[in-house]
C-alpha cells in the first residue's frame, strides 16, 4: 500500500509533494521527471509499493503489463511514439536506480545512444 511507502515516489502517490501528473488510473500514475534526460521524459509508476524489479512477484504480472501498455499510451499522447522512444527500469546501484518504488522510464524526443553508459 502506498501509506506504507516511505520512498519519495510514495510521498508523490500521496500528494506530499507536487507532480506533474500526465495520467493516472486504479493502479498507476505518470508524472514529468523532475530532471529530465530527454525533452520527454515520463515517470510510470505503480500505486502499489514494490521496491525494485527484483521484488516482482507472480501476482504482478497483470500490473507490470498494464505499466508497460501505459508506458505506450502516454508515448503516444506526447507525440513521441511514431519516432520511437525508449523504456528504462532501472534496478540497484548497477543498474542506476536512485529511487526504491518500482518506475519505468519513458524516454524521448531525441536519438537515443547505445549502449546506454
Ligand atoms: P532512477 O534513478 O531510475 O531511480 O530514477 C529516479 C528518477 O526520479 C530520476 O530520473 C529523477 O530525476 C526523478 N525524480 C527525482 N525526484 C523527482 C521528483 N520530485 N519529481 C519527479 N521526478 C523526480
Amino acid at each position: 500500500m502506498s501509506d506504507q511507502n516511505p520512498t519519495l515516489f510514495g510521498k508523490i502517490l500521496r500528494g506530499e509533494i507536487p507532480s506533474d501528473r500526465v495520467y493516472e488510473d486504479e493502479h498507476c500514475i505518470a508524472f514529468r521527471d523532475i530532471h529530465p534526460a530527454a525533452p520527454t521524459h515520463l515517470l510510470v509508476i505503480p500505486r502499489k509499493y514494490i521496491p525494485t524489479l527484483n521484488a516482482i512477484q507472480e501476482d504482478d504480472r497483470f500490473l507490470i503489463g498494464h505499466l508497460v501498455l501505459v508506458a505506450g499510451r502516454i508515448a503516444a499522447q506526447s507525440g513521441i511514439a511514431e519516432q520511437g522512444y525508449r523504456l528504462v527500469v532501472n534496478c540497484n546501484p548497477h543498474g542506476g536506480q536512485t529511487v526504491y518504488h518500482l518506475h519505468l522510464h519513458v524516454l524521448g524526443g531525441r536519438a537515443m545512444l547505445w549502449p546506454p553508459g
